[in-house]
């Protein structure tokens, strides 16, 4: 989408002056947001509940348990950084789900307010619980990020002129319904694909990494998981796989963000950092 500059000069100015701006949990980015929580999260809600009408639950379920496991100890964990950080209020209106569902694309999403759901094509590709960390946690910072409101934010600013969510809604009820489709990723569903921006990706990546990390499962099999990814590339699949960034750029900042993230997990698993020795000399 190409920046026009009238509104351009409004998102600066909104910016600058901190109106309507929430901060990110561990990156301290700043992010325009114009759009309530309450409102996405009723707004979610009904996509959620039409998409689980729409979609059978997996029949499996050990994998199912195992969604479920991965999910409540990485919901915890997020808890936990929040309280820690005092700003608890960021997640206390998220109420957990999570969900597998028979499907055979590789996909996952987590809606605001919680809404978790994995499909069974992915399953393959996680193989164990730390694969599926790797993706709950990623998908999760998202939401907990609140990507989807930044992009929805953007969109009322540069389609709609800056108008108030409520108004979008009363006045524009299709395009605000398929703004909100496509903002939150959730367009696959209906045939539109808008991956999240770089930006978006490495910072649901690091903390991801960390609320993995907190949760007891180990960051540094994400490497093995997005090489896993990048490797099973056939069909469309949408958000995880999006050509934003590229797997080689991806793959590298997973391992730049991997040391952070595994301070965390010695912590959750009180196990001891590997010291390590220089060795001088040798062949
Ligand atoms: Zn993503």
């Amino acid at each position: 989408m190409k920046a026009r500059p009238f509104f351009s000069a409004i998102l600066l100015a909104l910016l600058l002056f901190g109106c309507s701006c929430t901060q990110v949990a561990i990156t301290g980015r700043k992010q325009l947001n114009l759009v309530p929580d309450s409102m996405v999260n009723s707004l979610a809600l009904d996509e959620y509940r039409s998409f689980l009408n729409e979609n059978k639950l997996s029949t499996d379920t050990q994998a199912t348990a195992m969604v479920t496991e991965v999910g409540k100890r990485i919901s915890e964990a997020v808890g936990l950084y929040f309280k820690q950080q005092d700003r608890y209020e960021q997640v206390a209106d998220f109420n957990w789900e999570f969900n597998l569902v028979e499907n055979e694309e590789k996909n996952a999403w987590c809606m605001p307010g919680g809404k978790v759901v994995v499909y069974s094509g992915l399953l393959p590709i996680t193989q164990d619980e730390n694969g599926l960390a790797v993706v709950m946690s990623h998908e999760i910072a998202h939401a907990v990020a609140r990507h989807g409101s930044e992009r929805m934010s953007q969109g009322l600013l540069y389609q709609m002129g800056g108008i108030a969510l409520s108004t979008a809604m009363k006045d524009y009820p299709d395009a605000t319904q398929q703004l909100f489709i496509t903002s939150y990723g959730l367009g696959a569903q209906v045939g539109i694909l808008l991956p999240y921006s770089r930006l978006h990706e490495k910072e649901a990546d690091r903390m991801g990494l960390i609320f993995m990390g907190m949760a007891g499962y180990n960051p540094q099999t994400a490497v093995d998981f997005w090489t896993r990814m990048a490797q099973s590339k056939e069909g469309s699949v949408p958000e995880l796989l999006s050509t934003h960034p590229s797997d080689a750029t991806r793959i590298q900042g997973i391992k730049d963000a991997i040391p952070e993230a595994m301070t965390h997990y010695y912590k959750a698993t009180g196990q001891t950092p590997p010291t390590y020795q220089y060795q001088f000399g040798g062949s």
